[in-house]
This record gives structure tokens, C-alpha cells and sequence, in this order.
């Protein structure tokens, strides 16, 4: 992917110069983003800790008689420990993203920033299903993705309540999400109420450097040059229980106290990709679970003094460089671990117990006379423990049958954390497949994002290309444009259904109006407006989006200063059907959103 990006080293050093430029007015821009929100109806809330942001969530919920919650995969949330305090309130709280709902069955902290349940395998996964919904799918990933989208769907209309993250927010009061699977596009729209968590530090500038941040994520996160969906909202939504109430909590927990650092205060550039975790080696060999907290890796070093509980994990770092090198937000990583060390008890005691065990190992005689020494006095040592006198001691058994031991769970772990790329990138069109022209103009991507695009002059063209994969209703958005089609369509046979008021149709196909299309990234944009449509292209198998033809060869930053039309409350670029990763790193199908996505640039002249 990063041969098809020959600026990344430029790209890496202006987003960071952009994320510098958000948080240098720091206090004035979310005074700014708190002004924009409020604007277009959203309430903003302020906390200043994770205790706090947990109770102000539950009297939202409260003030709308929730009981129950859907969520999508939020670091944030994990960071405030929200979901054991909503259950501890009686309320009923479901995880939807594939990797999050497969940790949450399990008990399990995630393992991953985005990568959540990548300590469990196939059987694992299976076993919990059985275990926990009882149901018994076949152990493949496609099988246990679409069990888990079956047995969450409902789970979307039966709650009231659905709560996000947030991964950008333009000063303008457009906020970001980023997703794979459709599950986020479903919390954030099917529920009566959203609650967006945020991290103070997720400002940037303008939605214009989207295009900057677009390419850096998802590249550094999952070697994918979009990801399925993303979002753009900036007004209220609105369902059949009428206009949603949305609300956007701004979290502090120590992120102005990392501010206030000249010398650290860079980590606070982080876009959450990961990619400093799956490059480091002491992640690789340890896992998530090694750091005990809810941001491993090295940029979980960094954070933690800061994100409480303050904590200490300066020496787990080998100061390779190769975090610094890789972060897509040029944070000197191995440089700020260097600067924590400099203030680290821990890691000079640590230091100092390293550099004798290195000076005893070095002298095999010494070591050997230290290791029966040892021997000696640890079974007097586990006394004094049993007494209460000392904490942990060593076992009194061998070096080398722990090691061993260890050897053994490190091997099998290890085969289960990605190297250097993720797997979910070697399983799409490789990057050595050059990227076929539309019109000689721009590489055409949609076949590497596995949709189609068809180029179609007339309604009989169109209504031909929709009947031809059709099964049951065809669904259209309640434009003239589409409705235009009815007649053509009835004339083929098809039963066709608009959604003017039908605002939850289970539908095989679903035609819907696309203000663009992006040939150099495969992307499709849909901004319908608020109502029936606004729900419509999300809950479909094969999804059409019909594209004007003199919209759909737009460059990215084209499409990003569209914006639709003014009662469009969101705004969703599709590239691609949905997917997850989130089993063994296999890539299919995502449990929620089209299955197909197909591509329509229409020649038409739009209906009088
Ligand atoms: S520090 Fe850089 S590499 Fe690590 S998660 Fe953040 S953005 Fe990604």
C-alpha cells in the first residue's frame, strides 16, 4: 500500500504540524467545537475524570428511562470503565463490534487497541457462543460473524440508548467515526439517544485535513486504504420515536496534565491506530495483557503517568525505534520513553537488577554458586510469605523448567499477534496488482475495495442492472430520481417499495442516491437526509448507490468539501462491503451492513 503513497513521510510530519495546530489553542478550540455541536442541537458535557464521565452518562441515561445500551468499540469507554458501571445500574449493555462482542462473552479486557479479541481462536469463539447464546456455528470466522450479526440485530431496536467513540472532530462541529463492520452506523442511528465519548485531544483543524488523516489511519491501523465506513455527522438524526438527543462527553482524565508536559505532550497526537503495538517486540512476545492497562504498547507507555491510575512501565521498551519510525503521527516514541526513564524509580531499580544478573550470568561459576544460594533460603523465603512477611518469591523450582514453560505459552502467543502487517491486509488485492484507470484519469479501486462500478445512460439500463440481482422487494430512497424507476422496475416483474415511512425495512436490495464516487480509493458518498432514507442503505444485502455521472470521478479531497444536502444530518463514504478481521485476523464478511455494494455512474438527466 505505502508504494502507492510516496509522500507518507511528509504525510506523517503535516499531521502532526495539524494536531500540534489543534491543541495549540487548545482550551479556545473546544470552546469552539462545544459552540459548533450545541449549534446543530447536540448537548456537550465536560468530564473531568472517569468517575465523573461515568456518572453523567447513567443520568442521561436516567433522564431517558434507558435500560438498554448498545455500544460500538470505544478505547475511551474502556478507559472509564463504563460498561461495569451501567450493569452495576441495572441497565443492559451489548457490545456489537465482532472483536468487542467476542472479549465481552468472554470476560476479557480487550487485547488490542483494534484488534480486540486476537488472543482467542476460532474454537474459542465457538466455545462462547455455544457457552453464553447457545448456539453452535460452524468454527470459521464467516460462520461466527454471521451468527453474532444475527443474534445482534435485534439487539439495535430494543435499545435505547447508543453509545460511541469519537475519532475526529473538526472545530466546525463535525465529528468522525471510523468503522468496518456497520455495527457503529447502527448504534449511532437506531437508538433514540447517542452518547459520543470523546478524548479532549481528538481536535483537528478542519474537515479538510480529513483527507490527510483518511490516508494515515486505516493505512497504519489495518492496511486498508479506507476503511468500509466512514462517518461524518454534523446535525440530529432522526428515527420513528422523532429527532434523536445527542450528546458529546469531552474527556479530560489527565489529558490537560499531559498537555502541560513540553516534553511528553506529543503523545497526545496519537490516532489509536495500533500500529506501535503490532511493530513493538516486547508487545509481540507479551501481549495486551502484559501491561495491564487499557493502552498497551509503546504509546501505552507513555500514557500511563497520565491516564489514571498513574502507573510506571518505562522499562518495557527494548528502544528498537521502530514505533517512532511507524507511528502515522511522527511521535518520537522511543525518544519520550527515554524521557520517562529519566524520572523512573522502577526502571532504575529494574536497570540495576538487569545490569547484576547480567554481570553473574556472565561468570557461570558465580551464577551456579547463586542459584544453589538460592535454592537454599527460598524455601525459608516462602515461609516468611506465608506468613504475610514477603509478596511474591520466586518458586523453588528450576531456571529451566520455568523457562520452558514460558518458552512454550510465548511460542503459541506469538503466533497469534501480527508481525509487521496485519494478516487482514495480505488477505485483500495485493498491492503489486496496479491499479486499473477510469478514464485514464485516476486509478479506479473499486474492484480492490470488492465493490463494483457500472456506467449506465438510461432508466431502462438501470432498471434492468437492479432486477438482474434482485431477490424479493427492491427498496428505493424516496428520491425522484429513484422513484422515477418504479415503472420501469414493476414492468420487469419486481415488487417495489419506497421508504417514505417505513423506517426499519430488512431488505435483500436497496437502491439509494450517492452524491459521489471516489475512483482513487473505490469509495462511495451518501448523504441522505434525515428520515426513512437516512436508515435505508444500512440494513440491506446488496446495496446500489446511484451516482450522477458528473460526481463520479471525484478525488478525495473533491468529496470531502461536499456536503450534501443541508438536512443531511450524516454523511457516510461506503468503500466496499463490510468486513471484520476480528478472528484469527481472517478477513469476511462484517456482521452488520451490505454484503454487496455496487456502484451506479448514471448518465440520466434527472427528472424534471
Ligand atoms: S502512537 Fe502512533 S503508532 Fe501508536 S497508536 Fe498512536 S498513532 Fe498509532
Amino acid at each position: 500500500l505505502l508504494r502507492d503513497y510516496p509522500d507518507w513521510e511528509a504525510w506523517r510530519h503535516r499531521a502532526r504540524s495539524l494536531k500540534e495546530e489543534a491543541l495549540d489553542a487548545w482550551e479556545g478550540n473546544l470552546t469552539r467545537l462545544e459552540r459548533a455541536v450545541t449549534a446543530w442541537g447536540g448537548h456537550v458535557l465536560h468530564a473531568r475524570d472517569a468517575s465523573q464521565a461515568r456518572a453523567l452518562i447513567l443520568e442521561v441515561a436516567r433522564r431517558h428511562r434507558v435500560s438498554a445500551v448498545v455500544k460500538s468499540k470505544s478505547m475511551t469507554t474502556e478507559e472509564i470503565g463504563l460498561n461495569p458501571a451501567l450493569a452495576s445500574a441495572g441497565l443492559t449493555v451489548t457490545e456489537t463490534d465482532l472483536g468487542e462482542f467476542i472479549v465481552q462473552l468472554a470476560g476479557h479486557p480487550p487485547a488490542h487497541i483494534t484488534a480486540p479479541a486476537m488472543h482467542l481462536n476460532r474454537r474459542d469463539v465457538a466455545q462462547l457462543f455455544s457457552q453464553h447464546l447457545g448456539i453452535s456455528p460452524p468454527a470459521e470466522p464467516a460462520a461466527l460473524s454471521a451468527a453474532a450479526g444475527r443474534y445482534l440485530a435485534p439487539r439495535f431496536e430494543a435499545a435505547q440508548m447508543g453509545i460511541t467513540g469519537v475519532n475526529f472532530a473538526a472545530l466546525d462541529g463535525t465529528l468522525v467515526f471510523v468503522e468496518n463492520e456497520g455495527n457503529l452506523r447502527r448504534t449511532a442511528c437506531t437508538p433514540p439517544v447517542q452518547v459520543a465519548v470523546m478524548g479532549l485531544e481528538k481536535l483537528i483543524p478542519r474537515v479538510a485535513d480529513l483527507e490527510l488523516f483518511l490516508r494515515l489511519l486505516p493505512a497504519s491501523a489495518t492496511g486498508q486504504r479506507l476503511t468500509a465506513l466512514v462517518h461524518l455527522l454534523k446535525g440530529l438524526k432522526s428515527g420513528p420515536w422523532g429527532r434523536q438527543a445527542f450528546y458529546l462527553l469531552l474527556l479530560d482524565n489527565g489529558r490537560r496534565q499531559l498537555g502541560r508536559e513540553p516534553e511528553l505532550r506529543e503523545a497526545l497526537f496519537c490516532l489509536r491506530c495500533g500500529a506501535c503495538l503490532n511493530i513493538c517486540p516486547v508487545f509481540q512476545a507479551g501481549g495486551a495483557h502484559l501491561y495491564g492497562r487499557v493502552y498497551p504498547g509503546a504509546v501505552g507507555l507513555v500514557l500511563a503517568p497520565f491516564l489514571p491510575p498513574p502507573g510506571d512501565l518505562a522499562d518495557l521498551c527494548t528502544q528498537c525505534g521502530a514505533c517512532g519510525e511507524i507511528c502515522p503521527a511522527a511521535i518520537p516514541l522511543p525518544r519520550l520513553i527515554l524521557r520517562l526513564r529519566a524520572a523512573s524509580r522502577r526502571f532504575r531499580l529494574l536497570r540495576g537488577l538487569a545490569g547484576a544478573a547480567g554481570h553473574l550470568l556472565c561468570q557461570p561459576h558465580r551464577y551456579r554458586w547463586g542459584e544453589r544460594l538460592w535454592r537454599q533460603t527460598a524455601g525459608r523465603l516462602w515461609g516468611m510469605r506465608a506468613r504475610g512477611v514477603l509478596g511474591s518469591p520466586l518458586a523453588p523450582a528450576s531456571y529451566h523448567s520455568l523457562a520452558a514453560t514460558q518458552d512454550a505459552s510465548t511460542r503459541e502467543r506469538s503466533a497469534r499477534t501480527p508481525r509487521l502487517l496485519p494478516r487482514a491486509m495480505a488477505t485483500g488485492p495485493g498491492p503489486t496488482e496496479p491499479p486499473p484507470k477510469a478514464d485514464g484519469l485516476a486509478p479506479n479501486r473499486f474492484a480492490e475495495a470488492q465493490s463494483s462500478c457500472h456506467h449506465l445512460a438510461d432508466a431502462p439500463a438501470l432498471a434492468a442492472f437492479i432486477a438482474a440481482g434482485a431477490q424479493g422487494p427492491v427498496w428505493l430512497e424516496a428520491h425522484p430520481w429513484l422513484t422515477a424507476l418504479a415503472p420501469a422496475l414493476e414492468g420487469l416483474g419486481l415488487e417495489v417499495k419506497v421508504a417514505d415511512h417505513h423506517w426499519a425495512p430488512e431488505a435483500h436490495t436497496v437502491v439509494s442516491l450517492g452524491v459521489a464516487a471516489v475512483p482513487e480509493t473505490g469509495s462511495v458518498v451518501l448523504a441522505p437526509p434525515a428520515g426513512p432514507a437516512g436508515w435505508l442503505p444500512f440494513r440491506a444485502c446488496r446495496q446500489v448507490v446511484v451516482v450522477p455521472a458528473g460526481r463520479a470521478a471525484l478525488t478525495l479531497g473533491q468529496a470531502l468539501s461536499l456536503t450534501g444536502p443541508p438536512e443531511a444530518p450524516l454523511i457516510t463514504w461506503l468503500t466496499g462491503p463490510t468486513r471484520t478481521a476480528d478472528i484469527e485476523k481472517v478477513l469476511v464478511l462484517g456482521a452488520q451492513g451490505p454484503a454487496a455494494l455496487e456502484v451506479v455512474c448514471y448518465e440520466a438527466d434527472p427528472p424534471a
